[in-house]
């Protein structure tokens, strides 16, 4: 038998969580934690988790994802989204083992129009993106090897996302008002999974790429054009789709809680010239995403 490298994943239930058990599974000898069995909200009990499992490499694909939630949830989202990832980077600092963890566009002021690069300045515009962005720093000054990807707009089969929700919409009513005043990159979580799983590797063999990377898929869109693509695909792929109309609208439409960044485009050159990865056009991934789980 080798010497499998042991791989401890956290939120195993999530989207991405739910790909990394598939991706990881090819790399190393996985277990996989849910909620129930590592809970981010209570930061002081993973340190005695993390040493009875002894893993090389910790995934924390755990996080507090409601954006409008945490705005008045503050205490939560901080702890899951900060406290629980510098708990595990001192789990891994001491033991020598890779912490990979994931974190988001919204840490940037989406000021501009110009794709983002990992030393721009942050300036989170909401306490999702606070809290994240505290997790990230935590991990950097705990000095352990690690892998941070900021990726955006993530989607999957499994999980609950802004492509089903157009897609269920769209089969219900007749005119859809989307936001067109943000751009990204929607990003599947099988191609993020994948990509962790080459870059683990090729970290553990060499530690000096340990570092801070956009992680998305490539193009960009608004939430009008992700709607306007979604709807489309899935009309052709046979889905009884009601909506023929998708107004543009802008963010001031549809008040929430948090304020969303209008510009989340990330450069992804750093992360495709470190690993030798490619970034898929948004759309193959979204397609490919409608056809398996289409009626
Ligand atoms: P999901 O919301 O699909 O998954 C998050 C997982 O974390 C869920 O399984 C959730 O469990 C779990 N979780 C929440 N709170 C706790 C807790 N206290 N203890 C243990 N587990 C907990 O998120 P994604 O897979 O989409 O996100 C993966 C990563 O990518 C995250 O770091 C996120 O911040 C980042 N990201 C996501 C984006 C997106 O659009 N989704 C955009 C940019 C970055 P439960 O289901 O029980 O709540």
């Amino acid at each position: 038998m080798h010497n499998m490298t042991r791989i401890l994943l956290l939120g195993k239930d999530g989207q991405l969580g739910w790909e990394l058990q598939r991706s990881l599974a090819a790399i190393g000898s996985v277990t996989a934690l849910g909620r129930s069995e590592a809970d981010l909200s209570q930061p002081s009990t993973l340190a005695a988790l993390v040493a009875k499992h002894a893993p090389q490499v910790i995934v924390n694909a755990a996080a507090y994802t409601a954006v409008d939630a945490a705005e008045s949830d503050a205490h939560t989202a901080h702890s899951v989204n900060a406290l629980a990832p510098a708990a595990l980077a001192q789990c891994a600092a001491s033991s020598g083992a890779l912490l990979v963890h994931y974190s988001t566009d919204y840490v940037f002021s989406g000021d501009g129009q110009v794709p983002w690069i990992e030393s721009d300045a942050t300036a989170p515009l909401n306490v999702y993106g606070a809290s994240k962005l505290a997790g990230e720093q935590a991990i950097q000054a705990s000095a352990c090897h690690h892998l941070i990807f900021r990726t955006s707009w993530v989607y999957a089969a499994r999980g609950g996302n802004f492509a089903k929700t157009m897609l269920r919409l769209a089969q219900e009513r007749d005119t859809l008002s989307v936001v067109s005043d943000q751009h990204g990159a929607p990003t599947g979580a099988d191609w993020l999974a994948d990509m962790s799983a080459h870059a683990i590797t090729q970290t553990l063999h060499t530690p000096s790429k340990s570092g801070l990377y956009h992680a998305a898929a490539s193009g960009e869109t608004s939430w009008h054009g992700y709607a306007s693509f979604v709807v489309q695909e899935a009309h052709q792929l046979g889905y009884p789709i009601k909506a023929s109309t998708l107004h543009p609208v802008g963010s001031m439409a549809f008040p929430n809680p948090a304020q969303r960044p209008s510009n989340s485009r990330l450069s992804t050159q750093t992360l495709r010239h470190a690993f030798g990865v490619q970034c898929p056009p948004w759309q193959h991934g979204v397609a490919r995403m409608l056809a398996e789980i289409s009626p």
